[in-house]
């Protein structure tokens, strides 16, 4: 039978037809393509953020800040070159997929949801022999905190939309970054802007600035959250926003929050200095009439994020960046440092260390962080011999990139110190350290305990941590093995750099320097990039 079909009946079918055209995407595809945008963003900077901290460099008139920002210039240029992570922490995998209604998945015989195929990607790319990144997800988060061993589970959000393609926005975030993370539930009259600037000094320099700050305005406490995150994806631009002027309410918004928070003065590595963040970039939704869902999430050195759109020709392909647009800065030393020879290191040249003085180690110094810290309060509770005499030597918070090739050891640049605040006094006083190395600030207590055992803290910087590796000569594991990258390591280190962050008279560059820029902002005429 011929079926006679209406004109406007027929043209309704083309329309829907037109409306579910299919793309069929392989499965493969998608997996290759999240595995090479993880090593991609593993090494490479984007441009965007790489131009505008090389903007902040040349505006930077703090010259401890500006010493760090060199540092992390000079490491972005050499892991792009050497194809090795940016930091050593190489981050929670946070992946968005919208996916379009007309999208066939070709399985090649393999049943995957789709977050099993970011999973898949991961595992590649964190796997992988020329360029093994940091594993660095632990399970359960309440338990155990075993560590997976391949950087699995990503967190995943999927979109499902209207269209024939699959569109990708991810990012590896770092730890310290993430840890800054705040939501507040304003009451509707309350200002942003305010709150932005009497929370931010309270994140303190862990989160690793100068970077970026994410604001997601509305819905409801979780939605507020993911506009935050999802906003850290677009490029900076504020330069050219402010160039051109604000087009609507919430760029005014962006360019007011980002001219309050650069006048804390908080500055590179929270050392005071005229750039704390290079661009504050907001989404927002509405939302019910009582609230005011405001979700704030810090970006820092390492950020890391890659775009891609399959539509079904093949996996994505990413060029890679034009090395010309990294800004001439070439680290090194500072004239005046002074050199330590850590194998012969006493007490008395620990308390002749003045704040900020830069210092260039050499010798052996040993590792621990989180894990090791608190398997050493187990044993002395249980009166059990710790693993390693820390007697007379100085602790670097660390958990490092695995080698590749002739490494020493793969990127090792510091960890948040204040998360080994509660320990410090253990290790001080009954370990018997001399110092500490890590980044950003340190709390009251262990202030108190450094002045009182006359030790003194020594930062690095937060995101140079391929930098700070060629420092390490050699790297052998000494306690807690099974730890993985929390164990003790024993790291034979030449000129290795760090500046006296707390001396042992109590007196913290991370209080003056901030307190310092904070009132030069206000007194002289400054551009900040
Ligand atoms: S730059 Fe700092 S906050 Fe970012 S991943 Fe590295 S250590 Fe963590």
């Amino acid at each position: 039978m011929i079926e006679s079909i209406p004109p406007r009946t027929a043209r309704r079918r083309l329309q829907v037809a037109a409306t579910f055209a299919v793309s069929v995407i392989k499965q493969e595809d998608f997996i290759a393509s999240v595995a090479d945008a993880l090593q991609y963003i593993s090494y490479y900077h984007p441009v965007d953020y790489i131009e505008a901290l090389g903007e902040a460099y040349a505006a930077e008139q703090s010259p401890a800040a500006k010493d760090a920002i060199a540092q992390i210039l000079t490491n972005s240029r050499m892991c792009a070159e050497g194809h090795r992570p940016i930091c050593q922490d190489t981050g929670i995998v946070v992946a968005f997929v919208k996916i379009g209604m007309g999208v066939q998945w070709a399985s090649g015989g393999k049943t995957m949801s789709v977050a099993d195929m970011v999973d898949e990607g991961v595992r590649r790319a964190y796997l992988h022999p020329d360029n093994t990144l940091r594993a660095s997800i632990v399970s359960d988060p309440s338990g155990k905190r075993r560590n997976t061993g391949d950087n699995t589970p990503a967190v995943v959000h999927i979109d499902l939309v209207p269209g024939e393609t699959v569109e990708v926005k991810i990012a590896a975030k770092g730890g310290g970054s993430e840890n800054k993370s705040k939501l507040a539930m304003l009451n509707p009259s309350e200002s942003i802007t305010d709150w932005v600037v009497k929370t931010l000094p309270t994140m303190g320099a862990g989160w690793c600035p100068p970077g970026m700050l994410g604001i997601g305005i509305g819905g409801s406490a979780e939605k507020a959250m993911l506009l935050a995150k999802q906003a850290l994806m677009e490029p900076i631009d504020m330069h050219a926003l402010k160039a051109r002027g604000p087009a609507n309410a919430i760029e005014a918004l962006r360019i007011e929050i980002f001219d309050a928070a650069n006048a804390l003065g908080i500055g590179a590595q929270g050392l005071g200095g005229l750039s704390t963040v290079l661009d504050v970039k907001i989404l927002d939704f509405p939302t019910h009439a009582a609230s005011k869902p405001v979700g704030m999430i810090p970006n820092c050195a390492a950020t890391r994020h890659a775009h891609f759109t399959l539509d079904g020709s093949g996996a994505a392909r990413l060029d890679p960046p034009d090395l010309a647009r990294w800004p001439d800065v070439h680290w090194t030393p500072a004239a005046e440092s002074k050199r330590v020879d850590l194998d012969k290191l006493t007490r008395q040249e620990v308390a002749s260390w003045q704040p900020g003085d830069r210092l260039l180690l050499s010798g052996k110094m040993l590792t621990g962080r989180d894990a090791a810290h608190k398997r050493i309060a187990d044993l002395y509770a249980k009166g059990e011999p710790l693993p390693v005499d820390f007697r007379d030597r100085v602790i670097y918070y660390v958990g490092p990139v695995d080698p590749v090739r002739d490494e020493a050891v793969g990127p090792a640049g510091p960890t948040t110190s204040t998360r080994m605040d509660a320990f410090t006094e253990m290790m001080l006083g009954k370990a018997g350290l001399l110092a500490m190395i890590g980044k950003a600030e340190r709390g009251p207590a262990a202030i108190e305990a450094i002045r009182r055992h006359q030790a003194a803290y020594l930062m690095a910087v937060g995101g140079a941590a391929y930098l700070v590796s060629k420092a390490i000569r050699s790297a052998r594991v000494v306690g807690f093995a099974d730890l993985g990258m929390e164990a003790i390591y024993e790291f034979d280190v030449k000129d290795m750099p760090v500046t006296v962050a707390v001396d042992a008279r109590g007196t913290s560059v991370h209080h003056s320097g901030p307190r310092e820029w904070q009132q030069r902002i206000g007194k002289i005429p400054v551009t900040v990039a």
